[in-house]
Parts: structure tokens; sequence; C-alpha cells
């Protein structure tokens, strides 16, 4: 560069902006399929008590990036779900039990610490040939025909071919672009924290369904310090959650326990604790002129049945295929063709995972009877019948696309879905 001049963009393939796990595991991946991608955004803890529950289709693409058997050792398996109603309704069902092993799964999914997982990621991505790894966020896009033009906060420009916007619920990628998202608060805060308690949890996570909304206790592998324990999210009216923030860390254990009806019996809360706002975010379009959006860019919902980042990391497997198809067919990657794909093949499953989880939330709050009966039926019909109970199991599991069925074979693209036998 001389005086006065602009310096020159790095060109790349792909610009992921954004490394949360989502941004994380989309850099690792298309590096892997042999793009050159640079990953923009700094590394941050999220702590607060936050986990996530990774399903098995999750688990299958971690594997395919060679990361499962490291994530798997700070992992603990979800190998039973109980259902508890406690809403206080006029026809209570008894819990329901669900097992793994009814549909020949070792486990549902494994819960693991946020910052945990983005450390073992975020270590990878320094590793890994074909990720350049730029701390500065984007401050600004130039979307053109022919290629994305991103400033960084540092000055920086990066040019690439097709922008992958895994920058959040709030993302600039999005905004940039013109993309519309509506935003609808539920009034609802969830409670976030790890526990230490006196009793094992057997690998079960008890879910009690309150009319503030869903209580729940989700294993985590034992510590040095603590044999037994398990994370919590408790999603609850905003100024119940107002009142508990204040809470002391004994008062809250008490309050928690007595919540969790002694399940595991006294509780000691271990480290920060966090507030999430509940709200559920629909993206009408996830594609512009080369960009795709995914993860939280792409859709939010409450934390109910783990299903945020999983749908997330499906986006990530999903716009590898397309870019991957699209190069092997020599086309464009981040030209419309393969754009449409994308979203095609993420709409339904988008769609559908938004649509129960609002449903299953709103089924809660509400004291309308004839909800509660049918509710309550529902939960009673489950339990009798092992059939359909294993129906509703494959169906919490499944991926709704068939572009991940399709092309599980594809080179630089995820194995097949829901493996019997996973790496332990
Ligand atoms: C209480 C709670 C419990 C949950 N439990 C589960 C669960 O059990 N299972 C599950 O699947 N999901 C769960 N989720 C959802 C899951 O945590 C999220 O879906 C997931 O973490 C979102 O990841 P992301 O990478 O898409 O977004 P984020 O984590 O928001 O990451 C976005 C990143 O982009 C960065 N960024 C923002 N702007 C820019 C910019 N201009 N340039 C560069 N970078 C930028 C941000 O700093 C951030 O690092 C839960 C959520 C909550 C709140």
């Amino acid at each position: 560069m001389t005086n006065g001049e602009t310096p020159a963009a790095r060109a790349s393939d792909v610009l992921v902006a954004g490394s949360g796990l989502a941004g994380l595991a989309a850099a690792l991946g298309l590096a892997r399929a042999g793009f050159d991608v640079v990953l923009s955004g700094a590394g941050e803890r999220t702590g607060r008590g936050r986990t996530v529950a990774l399903l098995d289709r999750s688990v299958a693409f971690l594997d395919s990036l060679g990361l499962w058997t490291r994530l798997r050792a700070e992992a603990a398996p979800l190998r039973s779900l109980r259902l508890i109603d406690d809403t206080g309704t006029l026809f209570p069902p008894r819990p329901v039990e669900f097992h793994a092993a009814e549909i020949g799964l070792d486990a549902f999914g494994w819960n693991i610490e946020n910052d945990r997982m983005a450390e073992t990621l975020a270590a990878e991505v320094g590793r890994a040939p074909g990720v350049e790894r730029v701390a500065s966020g984007v401050a600004a896009y130039d979307f053109t025909a022919d290629a994305v033009r991103a400033r960084l906060e540092d000055g920086r420009t990066i040019s690439a071919r097709l922008a992958i916007g895994a920058d959040g619920r709030d993302s600039k990628a999005r905004r940039a672009a013109g993309l519309d998202a509506r935003i609808h608060a539920y009034g609802q805060s969830a409670l976030t924290a790890f526990l230490a308690h006196r009793l094992p949890h057997h690998d079960f996570s008890s879910e009690f369904h309150t009319r503030g909304g869903p209580f729940t206790l989700v294993p985590l592998p034992a510590s040095a310090a603590a044999p037994n324990r398990s994370s919590l999210v408790w999603v609850m009216a905003d100024e119940d959650a107002r009142r508990r923030e204040a809470l002391d860390n004994e008062a809250l254990a008490e309050e928690i326990e007595r919540q969790a009806r002694s399940l595991l019996g006294a509780m000691r809360i271990e480290g920060e604790r966090g507030i999430f706002p509940m709200t559920r975010q629909i993206v009408p379009r996830i594609i512009a002129g080369r960009l795709a959006l995914v993860g939280d860019a792409a859709h939010v919902f409450p934390p109910i049945g783990a299903q945020g980042l999983n749908l997330g990391l499906r986006d990530v497997e999903a716009i590898i295929a397309c870019a991957v198809e699209a190069r092997d067919a020599s086309r464009d990657i981040g030209g419309a063709t393969a754009l449409s794909a994308y979203e095609r093949d993420r709409r339904p499953d988008i769609v559908l995972r938004t649509g129960v989880v609002d449903g299953l939330n709103r089924a809660l709050l509400t004291h309308f009877a004839p909800v509660d009966f049918a509710r309550g039926a529902a939960l009673a019909t489950l339990s009798a019948i092992g059939p359909l109970r294993r129906f509703v199991m494959r169906q919490g599991l499944r991926p709704h696309t068939a572009r991940l069925r399709a092309k599980s074979s594809t080179p630089g693209s995820p194995p097949a879905a829901a493996t019997r036998s996973r790496p332990r």
C-alpha cells in the first residue's frame, strides 16, 4: 500500500461473521470442505449457567468435524426424559418418562456448558488450515453482484463470494441486507445456573411444567468438587425472574430445591447465574444477495426441547452442503441458485420448530380449561401407548430437511443422521 491508498481487500471464498457456536462450527466445516474462510468476531464467554443439550443429529455433525471425542469428554448423556405436570390443572396427568433405549439410541442428547464447547471449537479453528480468524467484528457490508465486501471494525476489508451471518439475534448482516425480523417478547425470562446436588441424576433430564414456563434440570458431568451436577433452565414470568435474581445463592437454591420437589436433594449454586429474556424471532427470508443467515441470526425461540443451537447446526450443515454442491457443479457458491437451495432446504425445519416451541410454551401459560384438558390427555396418552411415545421421540429428534438425508454422502458434507453406535 502507498500513502493515501485504500488497502487491498483480503479475498476469500467465505466470510463468516460471528464466532459464537454456530459461526465457529460453520467456519470449521467450510474449511474442512476445502474453502478459504475468514471468521470475524471476538471470542467471548457466555458463562452464566448456560449449557446446550446437543441432540443426535448435532452429535453426528460434530463427529464429522472430528470434534466429538473432545466434546464428549465434557458432556453428560441424557438417557431418559421425565415430564412432570406442575400447573395445578384440574386434569393432572401422571409423570411421563421417555427412554432413549426405547428407540434404539444410547442417549437423546448430550449436555455441555456453552463455554466448554466454544473453547473446544475455537481451539480446533485455531489449528485448522483454511480458516483465518480475525478478532475484529464486521462494521459494514457492501453486497454487490460479484462479491460481498465487509469493512471490519479495525479498518481492514474482507471480500468474499459468500457471507454467512452467524452474528446472533441482533444480526448486523441481516440488517445490512435489508432482511426483516419479527420479534415477539413473551414477558418471560429464563433463569440459568449450574447446580451441585446431593442425589444422583441417573442421566435423567427432568422437566416440570409450571404456569410460568418449564423448569428443567439437565445432567452435567461430575467435577472434582461435586459428584452430582445439573444445569437449570427455569422459565418464569419477568417479575418472578426479577425477584429471584435479587435472592442470594442460598435462598435461591432453596427455591430451586422446592420447585424440584427435592428430586435431587439439597442444591448448591456453582458460579454465576444468568437471566435471559424469552423472545421469538421470525426471519421470513434467511438469504439475500451473497448472504445466508444461520443460527440465532435466522431464528430465535424459547429454550424448550433443546432446539435452538441444534437447529442452528442444521443450518450450518445445509449451507456447507449447498456450497459444496455449487462448487462441484462449477457454480457460484454465493449465487442465487446455491442460496435458494439453502433457503428451500431450511425453511420447513425452521417453521416447524419455531411453531412447535411457541405452541408448547403458550399451552403451558394458558388457564383455558379445554387446552389444559387436551394437554393432560396428550401426556396421559403418551404415557400409555408405547408406539405413539416412540413416534413422538423420533419426531423430536428428526430434522425436517430432505437435503440432509439425501446428501449425507456428499464429500465435505456431514455423515448420515442418527447413527446407532455413537463414539463414547
Ligand atoms: C437459557 C437458554 C438455554 C438454551 N439451551 C439450549 C439447548 O439446550 N440446546 C440448544 O440447541 N439450544 C439452546 N439454546 C439456544 C442456543 O444457546 C443458541 O441458539 C445458540 O447459542 C446461538 O448461537 P449463535 O452462534 O447462532 O449466536 P450467538 O451465540 O449469539 O453468537 C453470535 C456471535 O456473533 C457476534 N457478533 C455480533 N455482531 C457481530 C459483528 N458485527 N461482527 C462479528 N461478530 C458479531 C457476537 O458477539 C456473538 O459472539 C438455549 C438458549 C438459552 C437462552
